[in-house]
C-alpha cells in the first residue's frame, strides 16, 4: 500500500525536525514520508522523549508510524529479546501494523517483527519465537496463549502498544489485556502507548491502570466538504441485517442505497427493515417496468428511505442527492466497490459509506484497501445507539420526509405538473413548501407531499378536481 493518510501530510512539519538518526530519516524519505501527519506531529516528539501517551487517532491517520518510530528508536537489534509488543483487535490490523513496522525498520539491520494471531497454526509461530523476535504484533488471545506456554517471554520488554484500544475492549479483550500486562515489566520500566479512535470511560480506565503520567494527544477532526467518509463495521453473519437498521436509525440519512451481493439477501433485508417500520424497497430485475418506475419515483421524491439492490439491478441508476451507501455485503471485486461508493458524495456534496464485513470478508476488505490506497477505518457496532437521541429521549424509527400519492391519470389525460400543484395549493390550500416532486407518466401522476400534509392532500384530491375532472388518488 502506498497510501497518503488523511490529514494533509504535505503541510505538517518535516520528519527531519525530530531527533531521529540519519539512516531512519533517509528511509522515511525513501518511503515518501516527508511531512508528518497531524497525529504524528502531536505524538512523536513526546513519545520519542519517552513519555506514555494516550492518542486519539483512527486508521488512516498515520498512527502506526506514530508508535512504530518510537518503539524502533528504543530497540537494540543486538539484544535477543522481545522488546516491543503491539496488541491489536484483529488479525487484519495486526498484519497491517507488522507490515508498516517492517517498512519503517528497514533502516536498521535485522529487526525481526513477528505477527502472532489466532486462527493461524501454532507450530510455525512457535518456531519463529524460538528463533527470536524483537517486535511482536498480535491479538490478545493468541499472545496470552504463548505467554501461558512460555514460548513468549516479555521480561525484556521496553514498549507496550495498545492499538485500537476501544475496539479491543468492545471485542471483550479486557481480561486478556490485563493478564498480558501483568507479564510485562512495571510501568517504571516500560513505555506504554495507547491508541484509540474513541475515548469512552472504559478506555480511560484502561489508561489509568496501565499508563504512567500519560500525555493526551487529541485531534479535532477536519471535515472536507466533498469528502466521502467510509466506515467499516465488523459484524457476525447473524447480526448483519439488523446492523443495517442500527446504522439507519443512528445516522438517519434521508436517502440510502443499500447494496447486497444476492437477490435473496435483498429480499431478506427489505423484510427486516420493513418490520422495523423503515420504508425500504427492493429494486430487482424481475420487476415490471411500471413497478420499477414506482419504486424509483418514490426513492427519488424522498418517500422511500432505502433502496435495496444488487449491483446488476442498480446498473444505470442515476440518483442525485444520495446521502449514504451501505455495503451490506462486501463485494469480492474492489472495482465494484469503488463503483458503489461513487454513488454518494457527488458534486461536492458530502456522502457517507457504511460497510459491514464479517471475518470471512476481511480478505475482500484488504483488496479494497489496496485498490483505494488507504486503510479502512473501523468502528465498533456498539457505537450505534439507535433507540436514543442525543438528548437521551427515545427515538422514532427513521421515516422518510415525504409520502407519495398516485393520481390515476397522466399524460394521456393531458395532466401537467402545474395542474396538480394548482389543485393542491389553490383548491386544497396546502403550502407550496409541503409539496415535493411531481412526476407525470403516461397513465399515472405521482406527487410527493410532506408526511403531515398527506391526509389532507389525499382527501382533497379525491373530493375535488384536477384539470376540471374528478380523479382517483391513492397513497402508495
Ligand atoms: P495508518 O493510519 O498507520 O494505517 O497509515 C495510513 C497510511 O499512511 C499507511 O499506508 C502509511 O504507510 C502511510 N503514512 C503514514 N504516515 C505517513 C506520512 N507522514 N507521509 C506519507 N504517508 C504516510
Amino acid at each position: 500500500m502506498t497510501a497518503s493518510p488523511a490529514g494533509a501530510p504535505s503541510s505538517g512539519p518535516a520528519f527531519s525536525t525530530l531527533p531521529l538518526p540519519p539512516q531512519v530519516l533517509a528511509n522515511l524519505q525513501r518511503l515518501g514520508y516527508e511531512h508528518m501527519t497531524p497525529i504524528q506531529a502531536a505524538s512523536l516528539p513526546l513519545a520519542l522523549a519517552g513519555r506514555d501517551l494516550i492518542a486519539q487517532a483512527k486508521t488512516g491517520s498515520g498512527k502506526t508510524a506514530a508508535f512504530a518510530l518510537p518503539l524502533l528508536a528504543r530497540l537494540d537489534a543486538r539484544r535477543f529479546a522481545v522488546q516491543a509488543l503491539v496488541l491489536c483487535p484483529t488479525r487484519e490490523l495486526a498484519e497491517q501494523v507488522s507490515q508498516e513496522i517492517r517498512r519503517l525498520a528497514r533502516a536498521e539491520d535485522n529487526v525481526k517483527v513477528l505477527t502472532l494471531c489466532g486462527g493461524a497454526t501454532m507450530r510455525p509461530q512457535l518456531a519463529s519465537l524460538a528463533h527470536g523476535a524483537h517486535v511482536v504484533v498480535g491479538t490478545p488471545g493468541r499472545i496470552l496463549d504463548h505467554l501461558g506456554r512460555e514460548s513468549l517471554v516479555l521480561d525484556g520488554l521496553q514498549t507496550l502498544v495498545l492499538d485500537e484500544a476501544d475496539r479491543m475492549l468492545d471485542m471483550g479483550f479486557a481480561e486478556d489485556i490485563a493478564a498480558i500486562v501483568q507479564r510485562c515489566p512495571p510501568t517504571s520500566k516500560r513505555q506504554t502507548l495507547l491508541f484509540s479512535a474513541t475515548y469512552p470511560d472504559d478506555v480511560a480506565a484502561l489508561a489509568a491502570r496501565y499508563l504512567r503520567e500519560p500525555q493526551e494527544v487529541k485531534l479535532t477532526e477536519r471535515h472536507a466538504a466533498s469528502q466521502i467518509r467510509q466506515r467499516f463495521y465488523e459484524v457476525a453473519e447473524s447480526e448483519r441485517l439488523h446492523a443495517v437498521g442500527l446504522l439507519l436509525n443512528h445516522f438517519r440519512p434521508e436517502s440510502t442505497l443499500a447494496f447486497c451481493n444476492t437477490k435473496q439477501q435483498c429480499r431478506d433485508l427489505v423484510a427486516v427493515l420493513q418490520a422495523q417500520g423503515i420504508v425500504a424497497m427492493e429494486l430487482h430485475g424481475d420487476l415490471e417496468q411500471r413497478e420499477r418506475d414506482q419504486v424509483l419515483v418514490q426513492f427519488a421524491n424522498r418517500s422511500c428511505s432505502v433502496l435495496v439492490a444488487t449491483d446488476v439491478a442498480a446498473r444505470g441508476l442515476d440518483i442525485t442527492r444520495l446521502e449514504a451507501v451501505i455495503n451490506v455485503d462486501i463485494t469480492p471485486d474492489p472495482e465494484v466497490h469503488t463503483h458503489r461508493v461513487g454513488r454518494t458524495g457527488r458534486a461536492g456534496e458530502s456522502g457517507q459509506v457504511f460497510n459491514l464485513a464479517s471475518l470471512d470478508e476481511m480478505g475482500r476488505v484488504g483488496r479494497i484497501d489496496e485498490m483505494q490506497g488507504s486503510a479502512s477505518v473501523w468502528h465498533p457496532l456498539a457505537e450505534l445507539q439507535a433507540a436514543i437521541a442525543p438528548d437521551g429521549a427515545a427515538r422514532e424509527p427513521l421515516r422518510p420526509p415525504m409520502v407519495t400519492l398516485q393520481i390515476l391519470g397522466g399524460r394521456k389525460e393531458k395532466i401537467r405538473a402545474g395542474d396538480v400543484l394548482g389543485a393542491l395549493t389553490k383548491d386544497i390550500g396546502l403550502d407550496a413548501a409541503a409539496i415535493g416532486k411531481i412526476d407525470v407518466n403516461d397513465f399515472s401522476t405521482y406527487v410527493a407531499v410532506q408526511r403531515d400534509s398527506a391526509d389532507k392532500a389525499l382527501r382533497g384530491l379525491n373530493a375535488g378536481k384536477v384539470k376540471g375532472r374528478s380523479v382517483k388518488v391513492r397513497r402508495l
